[in-house]
Order: structure tokens, then sequence, then C-alpha cells
């Protein structure tokens, strides 16, 4: 079956964010994702997300002494480890605790001290409870604090969210920026605005020229783009050029999803992003309806380097057009 079939939504969707769900599982675990999922084609995708999670292997990446990625469930975990105590970026889901914990534990007994949300997804919120029972600050900007709050719908992926319970929300938010000293490193938070959802942030650690960029880069593919929280394609590519404007040629970034990121990747996935937006706006310009856009095959030369992903190339030019 093809992935970007939309001709046959309710199975393609599905396995798109099945695959969204496992950006960071070995394509195995995908496979047995959706092999599970078709089994149990009634089960709640969030509940089924969350289950996969549950048995998902992380993998722990240091990239200095005291800063490390953690990958495999959800988007990708930035550890700033020190006397300071332990600092997250994103939490996973609630179901990778077990692992999670664990992944953590290897890195020292520094107690938790803050997380930092990079947008309100639940795969990069969903462990917020846990991680605040344990005595974590958290903090995110005011529209992930705001979105977690509310009920969202998003059709295209079949999630329903209700509300999500006090101990979720963020206790601390900020507008524009925020900078943050801890273990001797400083952590530069900005908002971008609109771009993936209208929540997301980057941290940068400015001492270790890292950047986690969250969602607004899914490394080698393409992204989702969250258009019912306001996410559109031109704050993608805004938001791919600000965190440029921050690299140099050692600056090393942490996409929500996918491998690590160098300024070349990020460069070649902004030139895709722009590709693709100007070959979208002509066809819509022209008159052409969604469906005829897709049947068009505007992104048929880049889905062999990009389409491979969660995100498959019909939808990415569905999200396109949309947000256009
Ligand atoms: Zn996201």
């Amino acid at each position: 079956m093809a992935d970007h079939d939309l001709r046959n939504p309710p199975t393609s969707t599905r396995r798109q964010f099945l695959e969204y769900a496992g950006a960071g599982l070995a394509a195995a675990t995908l496979s047995r994702s959706f092999t599970a999922w078709a089994q149990t084609a009634t089960t709640d995708p969030v509940a089924q997300m969350r289950a996969t999670a549950a048995t998902a292997k992380l993998s722990t990446l240091k990239l200095t002494d005291s800063l490390s990625v953690i990958s495999g469930a959800g988007g990708n975990i930035a550890v700033l480890t020190g006397p300071d105590g332990k600092v997250l970026v994103d939490t996973s889901f609630a179901t990778a605790a077990p692992q999670l914990k664990a992944a953590l534990g290897a890195l020292g007994n520094d107690p938790l001290r803050l997380v930092v949300n990079t947008h309100w997804h639940f795969d990069h919120t969903d462990g917020n409870p846990w991680m605040r029972h344990t005595g974590a600050l958290i903090l995110a900007h005011e529209n992930t604090r705001l979105r977690l709050s509310q009920v969202h719908d998003m059709p295209d992926l079949h999630m329903h969210f209700d509300p999500s319970p006090a101990d979720a929300l963020p206790q601390q938010t900020f507008t524009d920026q925020a900078t943050l000293y801890f273990n001797g490193e400083t952590l530069a938070l900005r908002y971008y605005p609109p771009a993936h959802t209208d929540s997301d942030i980057l941290i940068h650690f400015t001492q270790a020229n890292v950047i986690h960029a969250g969602d607004i880069l899914f490394n080698g593919r393409y992204p989702l783009i969250d258009y019912t929280t306001r996410g559109n394609i031109d704050g993608m590519i805004a938001a791919a050029n600000r965190t440029l404007s921050l690299c140099d040629a050692q600056t090393r970034i942490i996409p929500g999803h996918g491998p690590m990121a160098d300024r070349p990747m990020l460069e070649q996935y902004r030139d895709m992003l722009v590709t693709v937006r100007e070959r979208v706006a002509k066809l819509k310009q022209s008159g052409k309806t969604l469906e005829e856009s897709i049947a068009g095959k505007p992104t048929r030369d880049l889905d062999e380097k990009w389409g491979k992903g969660s995100i498959g190339s019909d939808f990415f030019v569905k999200l396109v057009y949309t947000t256009l």
C-alpha cells in the first residue's frame, strides 16, 4: 500500500500518524505497530501511540560531557546534566516513563529540576505529569499551556484530545523569549511565530552550540504541519530560516523527529519546503482543487529523498495547500 494514497484516507492517514508517532523508532517497530493497529482498527490512535511507546527501546547519544539526546519514543529529548540538576527538553509519552527513568538514571544522579516543552503535541508533553511529580518545574510558551488546556481534534490523524489534567500544564510560561542559566550553560529560549503549531520554541544551548528545534525540523522527512493550531508552510520556512540564522558550521541541531542535523541538512530541508510551497502555490493560484493538486504529484522528484518518513507526499501536499 502506498503510504501517500489519499484515495483511501482512513488507512493511509492512520499509517501516517503511526509513522509520525514512531518517527524515532526503528523500522521494525513501526512495522509492528502498524500491524498491531491494523488488527485493532477500532483502537483510539492516541491510546495506540501510548501503547506502542510503552515497549519502545530508547537510545542515548552524548553530545558533550553534560548534554545528551534520548530518542526512541515520541519527540527527541535533550538532557542537560550537572550540579544544578537535570534540565530536559520534552517529555515523550507518559507510557515511556520506565525506560526514560532508566535512561536518565544512566546519565547521573542529579535530580530532575526543569522541563521545557518545545510545543503542545502529546508526543512531546505527555510525560509532563510524572516529571512534575518528581519535583521538576515545567516551562513552555504560553500557547503550549493554552493548547494543552483545550479540546482539540486533528481530523487528518483521527485524533481527539480532551483538556489535559492540571498537573500536565506548564507551571511557568513566556511569550517571546526567556534565558536560563543552568549547569554552566546558557539556554536561550525563543518563540517561533506559528509554524508547526502556534506554540513552537527553539532552545539554544549557546555554550555547547546545540539547538533543539522541536518539530520545526523533521530531519530528512516531510514534516507534519498542524493547521488545527495555526501551523502553516510559510511559518515553517520562516522558522527554518530563523534557526539557520543562529547556526554556524559547527552547530548541531536536535530535530523533533529524526537523526541529528547540522546547518547543511537544515538548508536542504528549508530548500525543500520552499520548493514545495512554490509548486503548490502555483497549482492553487491556477485554480486547481486540492484533489487535482495532489493528483499532479508536484513533489514527485523530491519523494525519493523526503517522502519515506512519517508524512507521505500526498499528505504533505495537502498540508501545504491547506495552509497557503
Ligand atoms: Zn509536533
